[in-house]
């Protein structure tokens, strides 16, 4: 049978640095991605597919303050779904493309995905992620007043926005995705999905968070019951002693390393760290799953066990 893989991309697989940040130059690099993600279809892997937007949701964001004289700013949870709609629409439009050209005509598509959190999780007394533009003390403090936003300090840059991060409990349209799964190359969990809570009604409401990509990853891994999760990053693999002169990249890692050096503070936290909490947590779940991470351009050969860190 073939295995099932559920793909994280991160930043780099959406846009490039080195390119200004305009819609077309994103759509290049997608292109790119979308090659890679093709070559692992190709192998024979069934894939769907979670990227990152923290960029493209801040653009979003400060795009719509701005304009708020001209038409009303839209709240986070709706421009997170704005950035789920335009990422999962280049996608589909590039790998529908290349697996036509190799003559494999897969269907991709998004789906809108919104993923519980628990409202009393202890990330909402404690938010931690900056979001959107920097403003003055003056503004920062006045939207405290009027939008009961947190506002923060960041670093002597100016006045910001912060959101909490709460963890993912639930994936709300996993049914949807499971019915596609065997016909279909889907696209969710867009930036960690857009955070809802749930009444007791069943009612969900959008609430300004931020799920990290890689924890939503593994939700959804672990709910698809997928054999392994891939996460694709800039570096082909998770390294010790990162950047300094005794850096030790790392081929393996079982459960209990990981565990020793997440706690010896290795994994930088917000880039690194998520990541093989995220690791950890999917190999944990059954023995025989297991997690990689590695970059974009080493994922067939991690997937063959030739590159790339395993977590099992
Ligand atoms: P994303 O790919 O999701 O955008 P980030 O760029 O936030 O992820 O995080 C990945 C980056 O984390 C790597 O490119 C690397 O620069 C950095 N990093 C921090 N700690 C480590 C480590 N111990 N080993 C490898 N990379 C690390
Ligand atoms: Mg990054």
């Amino acid at each position: 049978m073939a295995q099932k893989v559920v793909v994280a991309l991160g930043g780099n697989a959406l846009e490039d640095k080195g390119l200004p940040s305009t819609a077309e130059s994103q759509l290049i690099v997608v292109k790119k991605t979308s090659e890679k993600l093709a070559e692992i279809s190709a192998q024979g892997y069934e894939i769907a597919v979670v990227h990152g937007n923290g960029p493209q949701v801040g653009r979003i964001l400060l795009a719509s303050e701005t304009a708020k004289d001209v038409t009303p700013s839209m709240p986070f949870d709706v421009c997170g779904a704005m950035s789920q709609g335009y990422i999962g629409y280049h996608i589909q439009q590039a790998l529908r493309f290349i697996l036509n050209q190799q003559g494999r005509n897969i269907p991709v598509v998004s789906v809108v995905t919104q993923v519980v959190v628990d409202k009393n999780d202890k990330a909402f007394q404690n938010p931690t992620k900056p979001i959107g533009p920097f403003y003055s003390e003056e503004e920062a403090k006045r939207l405290q007043e009027e939008k009961g936003y947190t506002v923060k300090e960041d670093a002597g840059r100016g006045w910001r926005r912060v959101v909490p991060s709460p963890m993912p409990m639930k994936i709300v349209e996993l049914d949807t995705v499971k019915k596609l799964w065997d016909s279909t190359i889907v696209v969710t969990c867009g930036g960690g999905g857009i955070p809802v809570i749930e009444h007791e009604d069943g009612s969900l409401e959008g609430v300004a968070a931020v799920i990290d990509k890689d924890l939503a990853a593994e939700r959804l891994a672990e709910d698809m019951g997928a054999d392994v999760l891939l996460i694709l990053t800039e570096v082909e693999q998770v390294a010790i002693n990162y950047n300094k002169p005794d850096q030790k990249n790392l081929a393996e890692l079982t459960i209990e390393e990981a565990k020793k050096y997440i706690e010896e503070g290795h994994f930088a936290p917000g880039s690194m760290l998520p990541k093989v909490q995220a690791a950890v947590k999917f190999a944990e779940s059954k023995p025989e799953r297991k997690a990689i991470i590695t970059s974009l351009y080493k994922a067939v050969d991690a997937l063959e066990g030739k590159s790339g860190t395993v977590i099992k």
